[in-house]
């Protein structure tokens, strides 16, 4: 199904993340994983590409999973390093799967960026036209509610989502972000500007402590007290961090549900565990009672 239509229909939607297995290793615990978050009905499950040494080979062949387990999959493609033959070459793999929802991005700026931008696509609107020409794909892109890190200015880069929008997105997903109040501002910034496609919240539930004062420095994500406190409390204690990370995210989403935002998108990370007891706070409210 396409994700536009999914969207469309103006009830309550949550949708997961999952990550493909690293080249070489075994996809049975992916598998697994996925096959228990789509247990939870999500609106859709993403299939990220590439990212933090991912193999993008896999991504693909697990999107296709998601699908034989009844949930729409939305595989991630990036496109920095690519040339049109390889783009061309996912297309069809993801076609072959079956994949009616791509996420187009520009992917992460390696360390040595003079060579990377040398290719045919150096941002990720470059790839959204090429799709839109040649494909059908539903398209979704990223935002950034805080400001991409590479953009100094927020109005620069909203101009550039604009664009990118204009260029065929049919919707776009947030980065993660921890103060629903930034989120509210930015959406009212997004439609003033003239971007008027489906906006999903993007929601990281936390539940490694450690791991994200880093996440946030690189990605400029604010911390608020109340979190931070949360983090400096639990972060070394992993099943009170899981506690108090699932009531966390679990507050964000009924903030956005109750403040008419009706997609949200949890960065679950092949975390069933982590989802479910997600899901199972929101059960009156998504309506998946028979979960
Ligand atoms: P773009 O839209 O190209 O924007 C990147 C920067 O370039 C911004 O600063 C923008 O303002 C600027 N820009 C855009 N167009 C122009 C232009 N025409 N001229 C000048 N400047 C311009 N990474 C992965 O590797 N794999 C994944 O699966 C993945 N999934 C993601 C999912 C989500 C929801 C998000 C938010 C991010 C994801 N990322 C992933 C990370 C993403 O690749 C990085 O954030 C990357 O740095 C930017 O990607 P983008 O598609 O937003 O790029």
């Amino acid at each position: 199904m396409r994700i536009k239509d999914i969207l469309a229909d103006g009830r309550p939607s949550v949708s997961f993340e999952v990550f493909p297995p690293k080249k070489d290793a075994p996809f049975a615990p992916v598998k697994e994983a996925v096959a228990r978050l789509a247990r939870q009905k999500p609106s859709f499950m993403s299939v990220t590409y590439g990212a933090s040494g991912n193999a993008q080979a896999n991504t693909a062949a697990i999107a296709s999973f998601v699908q034989s387990c009844g949930v729409t999959a939305l595989a991630h493609l990036t496109c920095l390093s690519a040339t049109r033959e390889s783009i061309a070459g996912e297309v069809a793999a993801l076609m072959d799967a079956g994949v009616e929802n791509v996420l187009c991005l520009r992917g992460d700026m390696p360390k040595d960026s003079a060579s990377a931008s040398d290719g045919p696509f150096r941002h990720a609107v470059d790839l959204v036209r090429t799709l839109r020409e040649s494909t059908s794909f539903c398209l979704g892109g990223a935002c950034y509610p805080e400001c991409h890190p590479e953009c100094e200015h927020m109005e620069d880069d909203i101009r550039r989502l604009r664009e990118k929008v204009d260029a065929g997105l049919d919707f776009v997903t947030t980065q993660m972000f921890f103060d629903n109040n930034i989120f509210y501002r930015y959406l009212s910034k997004l439609r003033d500007r003239g971007v008027t496609v489906p906006v999903i919240a993007g929601i990281m539930p936390v539940t490694n402590g450690k791991q994200i004062a880093r996440i946030c420095k690189i990605s400029g994500t604010y911390l608020p007290s109340r979190f931070k406190a949360i983090v400096d409390k639990f972060g070394d204690h992993p099943s009170a961090m899981l506690d108090a990370g699932v009531a966390y995210a679990t507050e964000q989403i009924i903030d956005l549900f109750a403040n008419g935002i009706n997609a949200v998108h949890v960065y679950t990370m092949n975390k069933p565990e982590v989802a479910e007891r997600i899901m199972a706070n929101l059960r009156g409210i998504v309506g998946n009672d028979e979960n």
